[in-house]
């Protein structure tokens, strides 16, 4: 049985309780990842989602959150992962293109979906609205005057003005390409208020952003500029950017950031708004592997049957180190001390190259299998079937993956 999600033809749409609060979605389910390479026997790497990682993250999202949870969906849109975060109690998703509109709006009936990107063609905003979508990014005039145009006698519309912030905390800034400027905010929300049922201010400090005051910082500015400008809005969403561990980069607890929101919120005068937040790679990264095999080593660098073309592609130029395990096949022990590999993927361009570097067991050896772990998030769903290599399966496991950190607020709880 394959799981033909990621591979482009038509997945099993999930039909069974579709109009019930309880969406169902299978895929395979294995005790354990050795024994299903044991049963799959596959020849191209394999997808790993842990149910149980991916409901912990969600209900701590949702339980300790200060505000509304909305999944950005492109972090893994794959129907499993959307299932089990509803199931899990999340019910607002950040959406960005129409098909993701539509995807979500066809498993989860009843999810309530903002459209965040801030440039959309006149179709995704039509349609999107046709399909039950009310809530609309923006970051300038013309788009404002798209969605105006498109939509003329929409009187339930909620906007929310993108600001640009500045982002040197995020390991992988996402500023320079959308958000309005701080100049033009005040203009644009007056222009936003004159034809939406509300107006809020929605900012991304960055994907993986390390330093939890920086959502502080933002708050503060936003402040400083309603002040200046004597605004208010009805909501404020601080965006995505809640990060996990990779190697070499260890995270504050996610803890920290709410507590730090939290405050900020209060702080700064926004504690009678309605609040949101854009988690992504936080809630889904650790809830998902991927399984890679050994088809040659040369040295100390290995050749993978998965890479940048792959669920690897922020190995390949972002450079990220992700954490690895081996798993053995044949029952055989490994020997030795950990050793610093690096990884080429199996397509023919010399790109797809992996520098780690990857600590792995100094006797690993072709035919082995390797857990990557932390590929939930902006792994699994960039992989291409670029050269004829891509994951077939998809499957469910009950053991844990290589790492995760438990229950959030353990270091700050209390
Ligand atoms: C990608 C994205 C997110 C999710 O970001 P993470 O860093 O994965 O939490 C949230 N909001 C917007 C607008 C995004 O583009």
């Amino acid at each position: 049985m394959s799981d033909s999600f990621y591979t482009g033809a038509s997945w099993q749409a999930p039909t069974a309780d579709n109009q019930n609060t309880h969406a169902v979605v299978y895929l395979p389910h294995y005790a354990s990842m050795q024994l299903a390479l044991e049963h799959l026997d596959p020849n191209d790497s394999v997808n790993v989602l842990f149910p149980e990682v991916l409901e912990h993250y969600a209900s701590e999202f949702v339980n300790r959150f200060p505000g509304d949870v909305l999944y950005a969906v492109k972090a893994n849109p794959h129907p499993y992962v959307l299932k089990t975060l509803w199931n899990a109690g999340v019910r607002y998703y950040d959406v960005a293109s129409l098909r993701e509109v539509e995807q979500v709006a066809q498993l989860l009936p009843q999810a309530k979906l903002f459209m965040m990107h801030p440039v959309k063609s006149r179709k995704t905003i039509l349609r999107s609205y046709e399909l039950g979508v009310r809530e609309f990014a923006f970051d300038d005039m013309s788009e404002l005057e798209k969605i105006k145009q498109e939509l003329p006698d929409a009187l339930d519309l909620s906007l929310h003005l993108r600001l640009s912030l500045p982002s040197e905390d995020a390991a992988y800034s996402l500023e320079g390409k959308f958000g309005a400027s701080f100049e033009m905010a005040g203009p644009l929300i007056k222009a936003a208020k004159a034809f939406a049922k509300s107006v809020g201010v929605t900012f991304h400090v960055g994907s993986q952003c390390m330093d939890p005051d920086a959502y502080r910082r933002a708050l503060a500015l936003l402040r400083d500029l309603l002040d200046n400008e004597g605004l208010e809005l009805d909501s404020v969403d601080v965006g995505g950017g809640y990060p996990v561990n990779y190697p070499g980069m260890e995270a504050p607890d996610l803890g920290q950031y709410f507590e730090v929101i939290k405050n900020a919120l209060h702080d700064f005068g926004f504690a009678g708004h309605k609040v949101l937040g854009e988690p992504g790679r936080a809630l889904v990264a650790e809830g998902g592997s991927t399984l890679v095999r050994v088809e040659m080593r040369r040295g100390n660098e290995l050749y993978l049957n998965d890479g940048t073309y792959g669920a690897l592609f922020d190995a390949g130029s972002p450079k990220w180190r992700f954490p690895v395990s081996i798993l053995t096949g044949d029952g055989r022990e490994t020997q030795g001390a950990l050793e610093a590999f690096s990884f080429w993927g199996p397509t023919c361009d010399a790109i797809d190259h992996m520098e780690g570097p990857f600590l792995l067991p100094a006797d690993i050896q072709e035919g082995d299998w390797i857990e990557v772990g932390n590929l939930g998030a902006y792994g699994q769903t960039m992989a291409t079937k670029f050269n004829g290599f891509y994951a077939e399966h998809t499957i469910t496991v009950d053991e844990e993956p290589i790492v995760w950190r438990g229950p959030i607020g353990s270091v700050i709880s209390g």
